[in-house]
């Protein structure tokens, strides 16, 4: 199917860093053992050394310039003198035959020389430290070893191998390899990692030696001799839906002891016991045996919002896990059955990390169905949800903001119940009538609340909140369920202008931004419980669009919306997620 391809390129293109660490050609193409000629052919010899650094006895000193470079005969008696080690002899000797060991090679090459000068027998022994490699070739079936322990608990197809080597080191060698060497030799870095590589190769079944997109990269420090080992997360794709509110789509840490585990979270380190992310990512990375999950998510529904539909795409990325391979049927299985119905994902398959950066950008659109309830308004309450968008006036945020600032930080308040959206308008006192009828001790209260001296008679009281406050305004009448039905058809098209809703603003900058309503359809009108009308319908609209402000105008920060167009406040009762028009 076509629709498989962009997958497969974006397997191809998954092209990551760990170049930067390894220089070793194991690629399973176009490797050529020769990858260093062009780098080394240029070099003539005749560079201008510095000659204190090499590691040449001293009497050798002043005819440096006089002594060839390998493969000539002159030349390699030079190597054999300075102590170079069998390997480092094969390797920079020039002798080498297609197949041959380094060692092989050099003790050839070492050979050769003895038969000529058998008093360089000895000269291992009078320098035993080997000028190219500092004897790090005698560590190679030990390097090996240790990456073939390390690397037995985890199953892997492709091993990456890197060397993590001091910059001088491998300096001085480049330089004493261009000036005595034969042109074309191996560098050091390159050849220790091939040689184990070699070695693991023959040792590990199944497991191929790569230089891109390893399974596990295992990064070799020469001056400790250890390896450190990266392994690769696993990035399994899916579609989640949440059949259940009052579960946030990733953990959250316990507010109170930011998820070190306190009383208040039962010990749990967790603010909601469950997260789609946890539900999904824990049985996952006990299959696949991981350490950790990360869960990446197109887009996210609000905690007491459900996901209907065909479900929200995500792929859940599994680190460091001993298990690659698995069984989507079976996973499936798994998570659906532990969520218990609360959470159900299907459409798994094997992801990248490049799917999650896709993820991450598509803007889908979406299809809400949302409820609400309808309270009479005022004309108050009219004239700020229809005030100009403005970022420069802090519409209406000031004088309410303390009690707001109570409400969001409540943090034992239920997320499951929806939040009524209460209209900040400027204080009003009561009509002549309604104060005429109040109580004392309701006009003292009034009077406090708006700051007022609460001292003296019902007269007088009622006389200074007169003199203090403007009169409650008109109070608009519910409107018809005709008004209600062509109102939410009309928005169909509609271009809404949203300033960032207060309730985000700590993780969103504060903009106002433009959002179309493509779809606005079926309302439903009932009567609840109370005798009171809810309303019901569902809406299609572009990607970031605040569905709730859409709904009850979040204090005029988004218009139009529903509540303004009606005339009447419009209170959330839930809102589902239906399809996520993507993917
Ligand atoms: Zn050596
Ligand atoms: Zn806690």
């Amino acid at each position: 199917m076509a629709g498989n391809e962009p997958e497969k390129a974006d397997a191809e293109d998954d092209d990551e860093d760990w170049m930067a660490y390894a220089n070793a050609g194991f690629g399973e193409t176009n490797y050529s053992l020769w990858d260093e000629v062009d780098d080394t052919a240029e070099t003539t010899g005749d560079e201008d050394l510095d000659q204190g650094s090499l590691e040449v006895p001293d009497q050798l000193g002043t005819h440096m310039e006089e002594i060839p470079r390998a493969p000539s005969p002159a030349g390699h008696k030079h190597l054999v003198r300075i102590g170079t080690c069998d390997a480092c002899l094969g390797r920079v000797g020039g002798k080498m035959h297609y197949g041959q060991s380094m060692e092989a090679a050099g003790k050839e090459v070492r050979q050769a020389v003895l038969d000529r000068d058998a008093h360089l027998a000895s000269a291992r022994d009078d320098v035993p430290l080997c000028p190219f490699c500092e004897n790090l070739f005698e560590e190679v079936e030990l390097l090996t070893d240790i990456i073939f322990d390390a690397v037995q608990p985890y199953e892997l197809s492709r091993l990456q191998l890197g060397a993590r080597f001091p910059k001088d080191q491998t300096e001085s060698e480049d330089e004493l390899r261009k000036r005595f060497g034969a042109g074309g030799s191996e560098a050091l870095k390159a050849a220790l990692v091939n040689a184990i590589a070699r070695r693991l190769n023959e040792r590990l079944d199944n497991v191929t030696m790569v230089n891109e997109k390893p399974d596990v990269m295992a990064l070799i420090d020469v001056l400790t001799l250890t390896v450190d080992l990266d392994v690769r997360a696993v990035y399994v794709y899916g579609r989640y839906r949440k059949l259940e509110r009052g579960i946030p789509q990733t953990r959250w840490p316990c507010r109170a002891c930011k998820g070190r585990g306190c009383e208040r979270c039962d010990h749990t380190g967790l603010q909601y016991e469950r997260s789609v992310q946890d539900l999904i990512g824990n049985p996952m990375m006990a299959a696949l045996e991981g350490t950790e999950h990360a869960f990446h998510g197109m887009g996210r529904e609000d905690i007491d919002v459900r996901c209907l539909g065909q479900g929200r795409p995500f792929v859940m990325e599994i680190k460091e896990p001993k298990k690659r391979a698995f069984s989507a049927a079976k996973l499936t299985e798994m998570i659906n059955q532990q969520a218990g119905g609360s959470v159900e994902v299907a459409s798994l398959r094997p992801s990248n990390r490049k799917e999650v950066v896709r993820i991450k950008d598509t803007p889908a659109e979406k299809s809400y169905t949302i409820r609400f309830t309808l309270e009479p308004m005022n004309a108050a309450e009219l004239a700020v949800l229809t005030a100009p968008v403005d970022l420069t006036d802090g519409s209406g945020k000031g004088r309410n903001k303390k009690r707001r600032r109570q409400q969001r930080g409540d943090d034992a308040s239920d997320r499951t119940k929806p939040l009524d959206a209460p209209i900040e308008t400027p204080a009003t006192r009561p009509s002549d009538e309604a104060m005429a009828k109040m109580k004392k001790a309701e006009l003292v209260a009034l009077c406090e609340e708006h700051g007022l001296a609460k001292t003296g008679t019902k007269p007088v009281l009622i006389e200074r909140l007169q003199e203090a406050l403007p009169p409650a305004s008109e109070v608009f009448e519910l409107p018809s369920d005709e008004v209600i039905v062509q109102v939410i058809e009309g928005l169909k098209g509609v271009k809404l202008a949203q300033r960032t809703p207060e309730r985000v603003s700590h993780r969103r900058a504060d903009l106002i931004r433009k959002r179309t309503v493509f779809e606005s359809h079926t309302p439903i009108i009932e009567l609840n419980e109370d005798g009171r009308r809810e309303v019901e319908f569902t809406l299609r609209c572009e990607s970031g669009t605040y569905v709730k402000e859409t709904v009850h105008g979040d204090s005029g920060r988004t218009q139009p919306s529903v509540a303004s167009l009606i005339r009447a406040k419009c209170n959330v009762v839930w809102l589902d997620v239906g399809d996520i028009h993507a993917d």
